[in-house]
């Protein structure tokens, strides 16, 4: 597919901002040179709209698109783990394959119409674990959405399906790695340190540096993570998990609210990234990242809460800014381009999230009729305090025009949406009845006994 965006104003670089006015062809799958576009090539009128890098949501849960309404008859939660036990494990004990699909289809449709054009996931289902990640990797292809897949590895729900988990996560790997899917790669999941063994713990980190992927695990989320940590090692999360040789310039850690100073000397040496989930972080009421501390390497991410990154972004933004009066309108953006960096990683692709000529055609163009100029010094305001998902009109993914007119091109949405329904009538009825998950803690390893 050739195509020849005329007329819009593009954005061809987020960190730092890059807007020119000019026609953007893309050819193969990548941006072009206009003046080299084929004779052939489908011309898209962008006048009046903004062309923008999709974006890419660094940490999200597709199995929990569902879950939007469901029944709940239990006591409220007092605590982060309550949440856990009486909510997420519940969920995703009740996904079968029928439901983990309807799942990954609703939640990657509202990602691409809200102009999110990868999706970096991390999926459990422990009662449906064996080849959970094709069916999440085919539902997206079907969509023509781009992934980074993983199973979430834990011990929680016992040795047996943690054992697969990591199964699970090396045949994926390997099925990657033949390049039959062009729209997907892998990383290694982990849950949480305190729902890891140090065996499981072991075995995920040295599947990461076997296959040189990253692991993508939550880090710090609660203060009961570190609690678990100081009690079971006397060290805190990510001195174990370094112990463990789990941490490196291309582990993913989500949330990272309550890493300490230590903490985050490990993780800026190593070259971490940490995955800011603001919204997710403010309904569990835990606390918020280090932020300031942290510095460039902050990505952006929903933890399941949709695939807006429009809104996150402003939900960040906010936040920080009512903390730290001296946040930049840019510091958004910049956490983009972070997430895009971090999937450019994995794709081997180091101009993902750009517009310029060579880097993958992942597009999305914006209906808006700017009221004051837009430029490289105006852009962050607009991104802010202007556009947002409702302003999507176009995506393109790889090259492919996927959604048009901001409707989806590939698929019905009407009976795409018709099907999730359906999902989430079976996936409610299976969550009746399971009962609160029955974790409380991981044993101390034989040495600190
Ligand atoms: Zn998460």
């Amino acid at each position: 597919m050739s195509l020849l965006l005329t007329g819009g104003t593009i954005v061809r670089s987020l960190r730092p901002p890059v807007v020119e006015s000019s026609d953007l062809a893309v050819e193969d799958g990548r941006i072009a040179v206009p003046e080299l576009a084929p004779v052939g090539a489908e011309r898209v009128d962008c006048s009046g709209c903004l062309v923008v890098p999709g974006n890419v949501c660094a940490h999200t849960h597709l199995y929990s698109a569902l879950a939007r309404g469901m029944p709940y008859g239990l006591g409220p939660p007092h605590d982060f783990v309550e949440i856990l036990r009486r909510v997420w494990w519940r969920l995703d004990r009740a996904l079968d394959e029928t439901t983990i699909r309807a799942s990954a289809l609703a939640g990657g449709m509202e990602a691409l119409l809200a102009g999110t054009t990868t999706l970096i996931d991390h999926h459990a289902s422990p009662f449906a674990v064996d080849g959970s990640l094709d069916i999440v990797a085919d539902a997206l292809a079907e969509l023509g959405i781009r992934s980074v897949l993983c199973y979430e590895t834990s011990d929680r729900d016992g040795p047996l399906v943690a054992g697969t988990g990591i199964a699970e996560n090396a045949r994926f790997l390997a099925a990657v790695s033949t390049g039959e899917r062009p729209l997907a790669r892998g990383m290694v999941g982990a849950h949480a340190s305190f729902t890891l063994s140090e065996a499981t713990l072991a075995a995920c980190a040295g599947l990461a540096r076997e296959r040189s992927v990253g692991l993508h695990i939550h880090v710090g989320e609660d203060a009961a993570d570190e609690r678990d940590a100081e009690a079971r090692f006397g060290r805190r999360v990510v001195a174990r998990l370094a112990a463990a040789g789990a941490i490196d310039r291309r582990s993913l850690l989500a949330h990272g609210v309550h890493l300490d100073a230590g903490e985050i000397e490990i993780v800026t040496h190593a070259g971490a990234t940490v995955v800011h989930n603001p919204r997710s972080n403010m309904n569990n009421a835990v606390g918020r990242a280090p932020l300031a501390a942290l510095g460039d390497r902050v990505a952006l991410g929903t933890d399941g809460i949709g695939a807006d990154l429009f809104e996150e972004g402003r939900a960040a933004y906010f936040r920080h800014r009512e903390e730290d009066l001296e946040t930049g309108m840019a510091w958004p953006l910049d956490r983009l381009a972070e997430s895009a960096r971090v999937a450019g990683e994995a794709f081997g692709e180091p101009l993902l999230g750009s517009l310029v000529p060579g880097a993958p055609a992942d597009v999305v163009v914006l209906r808006y009729p700017a009221v004051t100029p837009v430029d490289a010094g105006t852009l962050a305001a607009h991104w802010l305090f202007g556009i947002g998902a409702g302003s999507v009109r176009d995506v393109i993914v790889a090259g492919e025009l996927v959604v048009r007119d901001g409707r989806p091109v590939r698929v019905d949405s009407g009976s795409l949406a018709a099907e999730a329904r359906s999902g989430a009538t079976r996936l409610w009825r299976r969550l009746d009845a399971i009962d609160v998950h029955p974790f409380e803690r991981m044993e101390a390893p034989a040495w600190r006994t």
